[in-house]
């Protein structure tokens, strides 16, 4: 069955979602489709899909597994319409919520135009590479192979990096890139020649299908990341209670929900400076995004073992509907 997000997804690429058929263009050469972007947790997924939209909106951390959900990015150019998405990080399923990523992450691939696999130019292809690239086989969609964090290598240690890569799978294309400096290469110019023609899916100056609510939580997730230490914060979830826009300010409540009583302690802080603290970051960020004045309240509950709980996990999308 296909969770809530994919059989969007799914609805949009047949173009059965109305909303979207009216910006059908009439311009036979209009080429457009759907990018995925695969890697390991950690070697700058979200990063380079920022880079690509040039707005914050994807989480970003040096912590892994950081984004729980599929997110679309929509990078539109004259004559061109790229749908990014921006998968969890495929790994070993632990809990309920991670066995939900992965298998979101696999399914877009029979989905896409062109996949996108992130590795880090520091490392040799090791282990979690081969296995991602053990469920690319048989797969007619092209890979291209990205070499990410160029900045952190010499130059000469390219070369037998991307010679090594090419024997473990037939990459379409292999591009050495830095998508912290915002250095992309040919990358979208590559994608562009293996995009059929097809329907501007999107306003021109749409970025996301993401609700703002959803990239709020986000954001306000990715500072807890910043400011907490240890297992705090993959024991979090941020619920966005109210959303309300006044002419002036948008007033926005949330919930963070951590395991133990332990925690709460920890992510509220001495005197209230933690929270105080994921609260003035968060909310700069958002403001920045929305493009208005932000008040946020932040609320912090302790839900015993939530990341198990299944209607926990299907109110914050993590889980299929029926599963
Ligand atoms: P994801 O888990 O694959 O989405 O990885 P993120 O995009 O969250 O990035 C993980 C970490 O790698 C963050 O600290 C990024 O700043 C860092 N990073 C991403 N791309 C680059 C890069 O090109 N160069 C360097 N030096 N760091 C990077
Ligand atoms: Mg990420």
């Amino acid at each position: 069955m296909l969770c809530a997000l994919c059989g969007k997804f799914f609805l949009l690429r047949k173009g059965l979602i109305s909303g979207i058929l009216p910006l059908m263009t009439d311009e036979q050469k209009f080429k457009s489709g759907f990018i995925s972007i695969i890697g390991r947790p950690n070697v700058g997924k979200s990063t380079l899909l920022n880079a690509l939209l040039g707005e914050k909106i994807a989480i970003i951390s040096d912590k892994p597994q950081t984004t729980r959900n599929r997110i679309l990015g929509i990078v539109s150019r004259p004559g061109a319409q790229l749908v990014f998405m921006d998968t969890p990080g495929i790994h070993k399923p632990m809990h309920k919520m991670n066995e939900f990523m992965v298998k979101t992450a696999l399914a877009t691939y029979s989905e896409v135009d062109v996949i996108l696999m992130l590795v880090e130019a520091t490392e040799q292809p090791g282990g979690g590479d081969r296995f991602i690239i053990e469920t690319l086989s048989q797969l007619k969609t092209p890979v291209f192979l990205l070499i990410n964090k160029t900045d952190l290598i010499k130059k000469e240690a390219l070369l037998p990096l991307m010679q090594g890569y090419s024997k473990l799978y037939n990459f379409a294309e292999i591009i050495p890139i830095s998508a912290l400096r915002n250095d992309l290469g040919n990358l979208v110019e590559a994608i562009l020649m293996r995009l059929p023609q097809g329907p501007k899916y999107f306003p021109d100056d749409q970025l996301t299908d993401q609700p703002e609510r959803f990239v709020v939580s986000e954001l306000i997730r990715e500072k807890i990341f910043e400011l907490t230490k240890e297992e705090i914060p993959y024991s979090t979830a941020v619920v966005i209670e109210e959303m309300k826009e006044e002419p002036d300010i948008t007033r926005i409540t949330a919930t963070i929900y951590v395991e133990r009583d332990s925690q709460k302690g920890i992510l509220i802080g001495k005197g209230g400076g933690m929270l105080k603290q994921i609260g003035t970051l968060a909310r700069q960020d958002a403001e920045k995004l929305l493009g208005t004045k932000i008040f946020l309240q932040l609320w912090v509950k302790v839900k015993k073992g939530w990341r198990e709980d299944e209607r926990m996990l299907k109110n914050l999308g993590l889980v299929t509907e029926g599963e």
